[in-house]
């Protein structure tokens, strides 16, 4: 099932959650809301799942103008961080509660929900359990029976609020890995909100990228690493470093010196060039290169971290080295970045 989602404003006691977001989200794709605590991921599930309706702006599925209709009408499965099962039924119980508590005309046959719910608990890789309870199961397995819960009822959009978000990092990675397994198999349009890069970088088929309201980005993990569109993102997307620099006639250079880097096209004036610690390289000469004073070198695992200060202004640089290198790092370093990213400034 397509989604289109068009020009959505949603407030709150006149305060603006969305601002005007638009997105399109294709038929069996497994889309990723990414952003900050309050960047209003949850607000726009809600307003997928007909929890909430927009203040302005309007949500189609496929051809249907869904902003009006009910959750029931627009069928979709949730699953929800803290999607407590219900204790006192066992877990086939639980999985076939949305279809037992469909009107007599559509509800399928006692014998028919037992024999679906035993089928999802193979899809879900919990085969015979059906007569457990919940409080006999581990959380990651709780989860994977919430999702079959929601698939039961046959969903055409499957709607997921950072439903790893409770369990400890091992499990929440087997079953990132599981989700994406299981959503390759059964095709659901899937959307998952997170605030774990990683989750929805590694999961999805696309990411949308949401701060204060709005969308930055959507794309690919190669888009969204490689290619970030705005400043929100590169800063957002792993480690990043900072530094103002002017524009003009193509050359790009910081505080009077000439950095030995291209401005891919990015217009005359002021602009910020953005760096990521592992695309800088040490060098021994500083021409064409950002010089700076070494305030702290530290291991980091595999890795060893130099942070240096540039210019008048002191900007902290991060530079990422192997292991190996860097060490007794000290004094007046030169760097030089292999990749940048220039945004205009303002
Ligand atoms: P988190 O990761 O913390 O869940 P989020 O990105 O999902 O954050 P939302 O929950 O969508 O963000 O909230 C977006 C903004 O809207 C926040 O400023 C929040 O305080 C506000 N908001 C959300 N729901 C309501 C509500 N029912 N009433 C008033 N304000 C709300």
């Amino acid at each position: 099932m397509e989604i289109s989602v068009r020009s959505i404003r949603k407030e709150f006691d006149r305060y603006p959650a969305l601002h005007d977001v638009s997105l399109d989200i294709r038929s069996g794709e497994l889309i990723a809301l990414l952003g900050p605590s309050g960047s209003g991921k949850t607000t726009l599930l809600r307003l997928i799942a007909g929890l909430e309706f927009p203040t302005s702006g309007q949500i189609f599925f496929g051809m249907d103008d869904a902003s009006a209709k009910s959750v029931q009408e627009r069928n979709v499965g949730f699953v929800f961080q803290h999607y407590a099962l219900f204790k006192h039924m066992t877990i086939a119980e639980n999985i076939g509660f949305g279809l037992s508590v469909r009107p007599k005309a559509t509800r399928p046959a006692a014998a028919e929900i037992r024999r679906r719910a035993s089928e999802l608990l193979e899809l879900i890789q919990l085969p015979g359990l059906d007569k457990r309870f919940p409080r006999q199961l581990s959380g990651g397995q709780r989860q994977r029976v919430a999702l079959a819960r929601a698939l039961a009822i046959e969903p055409r959009v499957l709607l997921l609020d950072e439903p790893f978000g409770a369990l400890d990092a091992k499990v929440r990675k087997d079953l990132r890995r599981w989700l994406r397994e299981l959503h390759d198999k059964t095709k659901h349009t899937t959307v998952f909100v997170t605030h774990d890069q990683e989750e929805a970088l590694e999961l999805a088929d696309r990411v949308v990228v949401m701060s204060q309201g709005k969308i930055e980005q959507v794309g690919t993990a190669d888009d969204i690493y490689d290619r970030p569109a705005t400043p929100f993102v590169f800063s957002f997307i792993g480690e990043s470093s900072e530094i103002p620099v002017i524009v003009s006639g193509g050359r790009v250079s910081f505080e009077n010196t000439l950095l030995g880097i291209d401005a891919e096209g990015t217009a005359d004036g002021p602009a910020r060039l953005f760096l990521r610690p592992h695309d800088l390289e040490v060098v021994a000469n500083g021409g064409g290169a950002i010089s700076g004073e070494v305030m702290v070198v530290r291991r980091a695992g595999p890795v060893r971290l130099i942070e240096i200060e540039v210019g008048a202004a002191r900007h902290r640089i991060e530079i990422e080295l192997p292991a190996d290198d860097g060490e007794h790092l000290s004094g007046t370093v030169h760097v030089r970045p292999r990749r940048w990213r220039l945004f205009p400034a303002g």
